[in-house]
């Protein structure tokens, strides 16, 4: 069980995940990041798909939601 968690921590650290569609955001991929504008706490990340489609994302921290 911790060893699990362990292993999903390091995965989250070492590759961003698309705060809209929660998936994997690869190095070369032309995704975007910025601090939530509304508690500028949570980093969010968007991937090149949810940028195009202009995909809701939501701040797991004061739950903000934006376009
Ligand atoms: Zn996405
Ligand atoms: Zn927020």
């Amino acid at each position: 069980m911790s060893q699990q968690t362990e292993i999903s921590v390091y995965d989250t650290a070492s590759t961003p995940v698309c705060s809209s569609c929660n998936r994997l955001i690869h190095p070369r991929e032309k995704a975007v990041s910025f601090y939530c504008p509304n508690c500028g706490v949570v980093l969010i990340w968007r991937c090149h798909r949810c940028r195009k489609l202009s995909v809701k994302y939501k701040c797991p921290n004061c739950g903000f939601e934006g376009p």
